[in-house]
């Protein structure tokens, strides 16, 4: 018996629990010699599939040469190049660059910096504007400003006061621009969304169009624009970031999950000028009072130079490209499905009557297509496939069969 206790796993169900000892690609090898396809990226996290050898030889190499070092006063080489690597490709706007180690704490220090920006400028803004059915992590910052429910419902106390923006769904766009006008001219620190998709809300998406009015909005009363890109972003929904389909530039930009292609933790919230300005004095009492043990461990950072090197140097956008293009023909071809949708490598739709995320076929689901091989797991009655740029026709033709058989045994 393992004392392990599981993330987001009800061990009173006493579901199997299998061991991964070996990822490569899509494919992940557990200790009984089955062969699993991640049709998920691992959470939404490996881009560029398993064990990447590039990303993995600068893991190696840097554990080598220097594992850890304090980043308050002191930086290292792997740390610049992430840098410089991201500034390359970043909107220009987006000058610095802060390290922390999730997609948690990516949002902790955007939110942290967004009112530490109105602090210096002497300005009382503190209220964050958030969107209905948003999700950005699981720390009390993040919890405070995603959706409420039985993920948080025991914390709900302590979780602090936002305002909700209602989503964006196709027709009722004027509605939340009305509200997010309303909530902008009463007054607000900023506002953080993710862009396009909102991912653990059930992957839902709305329009670049909406996206881009959004950030007009805010812009025109000085509210702070947080783009939450933690799974949005490296090529996810068909572009580098999601913000470039509806040419949105945030004040704030986070970024994690596949930052190092997905190898190892790292995170980092991208910061406008004017931001980092509003902290820059020789009032050590106006520093960014931000900082965790790894930040920014060279490890990590080694894996994401690796990352952005894979960028420059290999067609990734045209592998997304294709990935789309399989993913919408298989989409096309399933019946029995509400709403199929797709955006750049994500594919999603509701199977089944409705009921939400605690849904009794989420966890038939989940068994299904452990016994098929297939790692997918539903958000509620929404399954999606969202899988490694890497993975091959056939594997995703295994996937979309089992996913076929599943639906005609649901009916
Ligand atoms: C996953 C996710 C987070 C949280 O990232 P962690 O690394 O799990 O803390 C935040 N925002 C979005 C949009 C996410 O999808």
């Amino acid at each position: 018996m393992s004392s392990i206790w599981h993330p987001f796993t009800q061990h009173g169900l006493q579901e199997p629990i299998p061991c991964v000892v070996r990822g490569d690609g899509a494919a992940l090898h557990t200790a009984n010699g089955r062969r699993v396809i991640d049709a998920i990226s691992s959470w939404w996290v490996t881009t560029h599939g398993h064990a990447h050898p590039r990303i993995a030889a600068a893991i190696r190499d840097q554990a080598e040469r220097l594992d850890q070092i304090i980043f308050a006063g002191w930086t290292h080489e792997p740390a610049e190049q992430v840098a410089a690597g991201l500034r390359a490709i970043m909107p220009p706007a987006l000058t610095r660059v802060f390290f922390s180690d999730s997609g948690s704490t990516s949002v902790e220090v955007a939110l942290k910096m967004a009112l530490g920006y109105w602090l210096a400028r002497g300005e009382a803004r503190h209220r964050i504007l958030v969107m209905e059915h948003g999700y950005h992590g699981d720390t009390i910052g993040a919890m405070s400003v995603g959706q409420r429910g039985v993920f948080n419902r025991a914390y709900a106390p302590l979780l602090f006061d936002v305002e909700t923006i209602p989503y964006p769904a196709a027709g009722a766009e004027q509605t939340t621009l009305d509200a997010l006008e309303r909530a902008c001219a009463a007054g607000a620190a900023a506002f953080i969304v993710e862009p396009l998709v909102l991912g653990a809300g059930g992957m839902l998406f709305y329009a670049p169009e909406t996206l881009r009015r959004m950030r007009d909005i805010c812009a025109r009363h000085g509210v702070l624009f947080i783009a939450d890109e933690v799974m949005t972003g490296w090529g996810r929904t068909g572009t580098l970031l999601a913000c470039e389909q509806a040419g949105v530039v945030p004040d704030i930009l986070c970024l994690s999950k596949g930052l190092t292609g997905g190898a190892v933790p790292l995170a980092v919230t991208m910061a406008s000028e004017p931001i980092f300005e509003a902290h820059w004095s020789t009032d050590r009492a106006r520093m960014f009072f931000h900082s965790s043990s790894y930040t920014a461990n060279p490890i990590a950072c080694a894996a994401a130079a690796a990352n952005l090197a894979i960028w420059r140097e290999e067609p990734v956008l045209e592998r997304v490209r294709l990935l789309g293009e399989r993913q919408a023909a298989r989409l096309a071809a399933l019946d029995g499905v509400r709403n199929p949708r797709r955006l750049g490598t994500i594919a999603a739709f509701e199977i089944g009557a409705g009921e939400g995320y605690l849904a009794d076929i989420a966890p038939r689901l989940l068994a299904f297509f452990r016994e098929r091989d297939v790692l997918l797991r539903p958000l509620g009655d929404t399954l999606y496939v969202m899988p490694p740029y890497c993975i091959d026709e056939t594997d995703l033709d295994t996937v979309y069969a089992a996913v076929s058989e599943a639906i005609a045994r649901n009916q």
